[in-house]
């Protein structure tokens, strides 16, 4: 897999950075600062941004020198934008070369990418496949792939090869199938997700589903969850899909059991209290919260540390192991202190 370095980011390295883009108009200095501030501070690793014209290329080139963090242009058909954004120090530009008018301005492009390390993106989403693709190839897979083959031969012709490519529809299973069949003929990093994928738990559930069966197959470099509405939500749920696929080990995995009859207290509302007391945890520690001691321990026998049983009969228990029996309330302020002192240590 060929790595890219993307300002201070390696694309292919194994991490995977989130990306998100900003919503507010670029030509507002404050908002533009205040939103993409709040991406970084939530976990978002490269942000885009849409520019429009010289001014706002300015602004948000500004806005990122005081932040001290990579971005990336979203450039539409404006060659020169895409020089200017290179010139001004943009880790990325996004840009199909095959809509910017000619080879001369491709040649352009390409020149400042390479005077100043900009990273190229070039990317296809499925509803706007060009009508010379659509008759030879359909609307499918193989059309989108070519369609992206298309605009990286144009950059390969001025031997340019420092290019991300994203395959997108709002259909999952397209999207996986374009991913897969790219990657079987390409090593250019991915920039994977599902785009217009809605809002809410339709639009999350669709995202963690494509996102999370291309990186189960190691497909994808760098990942945006497209969500309508605050791009905060899309850096959130990121983290949350990456961490449930073993990407980000980090932090406190609380698990807990689905409860059945055996179960005599609020497991719920005790496990969602624990995971709140433990979401500033950045070191792997995976603690159970079971509903009784006979099932419990052996459930779950891989975490490190856990709780099982209710009022009458709660036990703590380490690696499958039971490490002794405390009246209820005592035990989860004890499990609590057992998984902190270890993660301090
Ligand atoms: S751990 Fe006990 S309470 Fe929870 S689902 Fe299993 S048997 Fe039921």
């Amino acid at each position: 897999m060929k790595q890219l370095k993307v300002g201070n980011l390696i694309l292919g390295d194994g991490a995977i950075p989130i990306q998100s883009m900003t919503n507010v108009p670029t030509s507002d200095r404050e908002a533009l600062y205040a939103q993409a501030k709040s991406l970084i501070d939530n976990g978002c690793d490269l942000v885009r941004v849409a520019v429009c014209s010289r001014a706002e290329a300015e602004i948000c080139s500004k806005v990122f020198v005081e932040l001290n963090a990579p971005v990336c242009a979203d450039i539409q058909y404006d060659y020169k934008l895409a020089v200017l954004c290179s010139d001004l120090g943009f880790a990325k530009v996004r840009i199909n070369p095959g809509n910017i008018g000619g080879d001369d301005k491709v040649g352009e492009v390409v020149a400042a990418a390479k005077a100043n390390g900009t990273v190229l993106r070039v990317g296809v989403n499925s509803g706007s496949l060009h009508k010379d693709i659509t008759a030879q190839y359909g609307k499918g897979a193989e059309a989108m792939v070519k369609s992206v083959e298309q605009n990286l031969r144009i950059l390969e012709r001025h031997n340019f090869f420092d290019t991300v490519v994203s395959l997108k529809s709002s259909s999952v299973a397209l999207t996986v199938e374009a991913n897969r069949l790219f990657r079987s003929r390409f090593d250019y990093p991915l920039h994977i997700g599902i785009t217009e994928s809605g809002i809410g738990e339709n639009a999350v559930i669709k995202s963690a589903i494509g996102i999370g069966a291309l990186l189960l197959d190691g497909i994808g470099e760098t990942l945006r969850v497209s969500l309508s509405g605050d791009p905060v939500a899309e850096v959130v749920y990121a983290k949350k899909i990456l961490r449930a696929l073993g990407k980000d080990k980090n932090f406190c995995e609380v698990i807990s059991c689905p409860t059945c009859s055996r179960c005599n207290y609020d497991l719920a509302s005790i496990a969602d209290k624990f995971q709140k007391a433990t979401a500033s945890i950045t070191k792997p520690v995976k603690v159970a919260i079971m509903g009784c001691s006979v099932n419990g321990i052996g459930e779950a026998g891989d975490a490190d540390f856990g709780i099982a049983g209710g009022r009458e009969d709660c036990v703590i228990f380490a690696h499958g192991k039971l490490i002794r029996k405390l009246p209820f309330n005592e035990a989860y302020n004890e499990l609590l202190k057992m998984v902190t002192e270890f993660t301090n240590e």
